[in-house]
């Protein structure tokens, strides 16, 4: 083995375990944000029985399987959010690294950083229909970062992605609100559109939008035949913009280079 791919290994390992760490600390943010609790403070506590974890009981994927998903003292279960976010968090860096990491070393770290606000996103507004300033203001500042070093899109892709995108949002958030005297989407949803477009630049930003609405399509389809939902029902729309981002950050470039050679282009 060269040194090289030992370094590549190194990385790997170091994305895996790092990232199922930052996984366990965006539970505490996508738990205690919302519910206007301080982070470092109280200690880790069961909701039920208040027991305080020991660290032991704080060791990501670990401890939860050790302790079978219930609480170690009262043996009430713990929800299967908390092991999905550390997962799905580490997952998403390795394929970060994965898919960038060699070629382009930055945009694997933007890349990264994305992923876990976008993780936070999805699981706060599927649950409060809120979307915190915080985490559009990480992904704004990436998206600049991006203008320089993300090679697939020229610098005013990334403009023209934010301006356009956020504009379109803006037009149906007061358009809705001028037709059907209600918001169609929140606000929160038109600045996530705003910070995507600069993120992705246009070309992935439409990409995502794509499945973004048509997840959200069959989802509400689903949801109106099968759970027997009400017309009038509210739902968030910003989970739905995160997939999209998601998938599109991750394939939305070989995907777009494919269609464009098909058409002609
Ligand atoms: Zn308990």
């Amino acid at each position: 083995m060269g040194l090289e791919q030992f370094y590549l290994i190194c990385t790997y390992v170091i994305a895996g375990l790092v990232g199922l760490c930052v996984g366990s600390f965006l539970n505490v943010v996508i738990y205690r944000l919302p519910n206007g609790m301080k982070m470092s403070k109280p200690a880790s506590h069961c909701t039920t029985c208040d027991y305080t974890l020991k660290w032991y009981d704080n060791i990501p994927v670990v401890s939860y399987i050790m302790l079978g998903g219930k609480c170690r003292k009262c043996k009430e279960p713990i929800s299967p959010r908390y092991i999905s976010v550390e997962i799905l968090n580490a997952a998403l860096w390795l394929l970060s690294v994965a898919l960038f990491w060699e070629k382009n070393p930055v945009y694997a770290v933007i890349s990264a950083i994305a992923m876990s606000a976008l993780i936070c996103i999805f699981f706060i507004d599927l649950e409060h229909l809120l979307i915190y300033n915080r985490f559009l203001i990480i992904l704004g500042v990436l998206g600049v970062v991006a203008i320089f070093f993300d090679k697939y899109t020229r610098w005013y892709d990334h403009l023209i992605g934010a301006a356009a995108f956020g504009a379109a949002f803006l037009l149906i958030y007061y358009g809705a609100i001028w037709v059907l005297k209600r918001e169609g989407l929140g606000f929160g949803d038109v600045k996530f559109a705003f910070v995507a477009g600069l993120l992705l630049g246009w070309q992935r930003m439409l990409f995502a939008m794509l499945i973004a609405s048509v997840s959200a399509s069959i989802v509400l389809l689903i949801l109106r035949r099968v759970r027997g939902d009400e017309q009038g029902k509210e739902y968030p729309f910003g989970p739905f913009i995160s997939v999209g981002i998601a998938v599109s950050l991750f394939v939305g470039a070989p995907i777009i280079t494919w269609y464009l050679g098909l058409i002609g282009f």
